[in-house]
């Protein structure tokens, strides 16, 4: 690709979210993502695109997949990935985040990964870095690569996006990863159903343009795409469901509420999985239904994309045709 022409359909310097992003740009991130899955596949997974390029891991929040995918993703474009973890880092020692992230900058990395518990966190800290960064989850705000990662998997296995009915169902209210596919959902044409109870949604959540239902029976009725959420304890104050076993007869799936999906309904969860609680483990280990493991596979190709279009962005700055 050409680097002018890659610089008009991805013409950002960061990945903080995807309301930020129209639907040509992510269709290239698409794209591009889309090429990467064939070299993850290959005998040689190692390309040289980010030879001489720093990568720097930065976690304020417990990581599994996002993190080592993020290593793998720098390590197979040539990139030196630095993995930094708060619990090893100065932040115990009574450091700032903004102090962390300036010492970080200035020893020049060109990307600058980073997971925080607050909302609006990553956006600030990229106000501060000369490099690229990208947002690996902000609170409950936006986690961009896994919606992106959703959204490849749904494109592979299914060939498009536009028209399908896609339910996002659980901890809504908590869940960064249902915000991000909201907007990516609805920038690209499906139609997004979001199916909690009461309590786990955000207030005037329609003005998102989703449909809302309580109930799995109808919220599933006809769904292409079966998207569950994590009950995400870590970020409630109080009590939200009554139970875990009351939350799992009424909200978990199980292949009964599946039932009225559409017969080849694809089943997806971007994990961390709790078996028994909103997914029934059977169900999840379903290959017939379920694609966690291609949307695990996929994330890797995804974050290979936006290292590879964001340090490429870095590099035509001097052109100053990037924002
Ligand atoms: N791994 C996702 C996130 O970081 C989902 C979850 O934690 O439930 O938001």
């Amino acid at each position: 690709m050409d680097r002018l022409q890659q610089d008009n359909l991805f013409p950002h310097r960061h990945l903080l979210g995807i309301a930020d992003l129209s639907a040509s740009e992510i269709g290239f991130l698409l794209d591009v993502s889309d090429s990467y899955i064939d070299v993850n596949r290959g005998p040689n997974k190692k390309q040289t695109k980010l030879r001489g390029q720093t990568v720097i891991n930065l976690f304020f929040e417990n990581s599994t997949r996002t993190r080592t995918s993020f290593e793998l993703a720098g390590k197979r474009l040539s990139a030196d990935v630095i993995n930094m973890s708060v619990a090893t880092s100065s932040i115990k020692k009574g450091e700032t985040m903004v102090d962390t992230s300036m010492t970080l900058n200035a020893m020049h990395p060109d990307v600058l990964v980073v997971r925080h518990p607050d909302s609006g966190a990553v956006k600030l800290l990229s106000e501060k870095i000369n490099g690229a960064v990208i947002n690996a989850g902000d609170g409950s705000h936006e986690h961009p690569t896994q919606a992106l990662l959703d959204a490849l998997t749904v494109r592979r296995r299914r060939g498009r996006i536009q028209g399908l009915i896609v339910a996002i169902c659980g901890d809504v209210l908590h869940s960064r990863v249902a915000r991000s596919n909201i907007h990516l959902l609805n920038k690209m044409g499906a139609q997004v159903r979001l199916v909690a109870p009461p309590t786990l949604l955000p207030t005037n959540v329609e003005r998102l343009g989703v449909e809302v239902f309580h109930d799995m029976r109808t919220g599933l009725m006809d769904c292409d795409i079966v998207m569950m959420l994590r009950l995400q304890t870590e970020r409630m104050r109080g009590t939200f469901v009554p139970s875990t076993r009351e939350y799992f007869h009424f909200f978990g799936l199980d292949s009964d509420k599946l039932a009225v999906a559409k017969p080849d309904a694809l089943v997806m969860h971007p994990g961390p999985m709790n078996r028994g609680v909103e997914i029934d483990s059977v169900l999840a280990d379903d290959i017939t239904h379920s694609a966690i493991l291609d949307q695990v596979e996929f994330g890797v190709a995804v974050r290979m994309a936006c290292l590879d279009v964001l340090t490429n962005n870095l590099r035509a700055d001097a052109t100053g045709m990037v924002s």
